[in-house]
């Protein structure tokens, strides 16, 4: 029982907007598992610790405490108590992002407690709408909507730096680098990968992407 929505895609594919309205429009939980591993990477440099050392990253994976609101209207992120929400979207946070989720240690223990909210939503949700990298694939395999978002380079860059503010040439450039160490894909519109449904964003509004979804949420 419950119903379990994966969305994957790479940043600026419109993953965070969809899963919301479509978590919104059903009533369901949303978990935004990218905040979890922006947190964890805030918490380290509010900590003076070396991203790129991986052994002292792992050390201290286990001493932030984490706490994910799930209400779509308003999805907050607190680290040891302390509301992070705007923190976690800084350039600096932005920039370390990756090296930080790189860690085995670190993606153990998130994905332990993204598993565990996902079990809470079933339960007293309904279902929950779950966005990030390797839900499809890792977190939650056994969903019964799988959806991998994704959009062309040029198309996030602009969404980004609307959202962000600052030059498109710059937003351009970190996503493909973030794009590169994170191995996301580039492929074709609507495809039925092994693990997903391929949904290509560009050029489609929101509330399209968002229906889209619903029609295989109610199937
Ligand atoms: O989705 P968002 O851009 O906020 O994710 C930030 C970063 O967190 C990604 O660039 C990726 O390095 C990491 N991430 C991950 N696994 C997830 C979600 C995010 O490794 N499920």
């Amino acid at each position: 029982e419950g119903t379990v929505v994966a969305i994957d895609g790479p940043s600026g594919s419109g993953k965070s907007s969809t899963a919301r309205g479509v978590a919104s429009a059903r009533g369901l939980w949303y978990l935004d598992t990218g905040a979890m591993y922006r947190a964890m990477t805030w918490w380290m440099q509010h900590h003076r610790i070396d991203v790129d050392d991986a052994a002292a990253v792992a050390e201290a994976a286990g001493r932030p405490d984490i706490t994910m609101g799930t209400d779509p209207a308003d999805p907050t992120v607190r680290v040891d108590g302390r509301d992070v929400a705007r923190e976690i979207r800084t350039r600096e946070v932005t920039a370390q992002v990756s090296a930080v989720s790189a860690v085995p240690a670190v993606r153990n223990r998130l994905v332990a407690e993204q598993r565990e909210v996902i079990a809470r939503g079933r339960r007293r949700a309904g279902g929950i709408v779950v966005e990030g990298r390797d839900i499809t694939t890792v977190v939650a395999p056994d969903a019964a909507v799988k959806i991998y978002l994704t959009a062309s380079a040029a198309a996030r860059a602009d969404r980004r730096s609307g959202e962000l503010g600052g030059d498109v040439g710059a937003v351009q450039a970190d996503l493909v680098r973030r794009d590169r160490i994170d191995s996301s894909r580039e492929d074709s519109p609507l495809t039925q990968t092994a693990d997903a449904l391929e949904l290509e964003t560009t050029g489609l509004g929101l509330d399209d992407v968002v229906a889209i979804v619903l029609e295989l949420v109610d199937r």
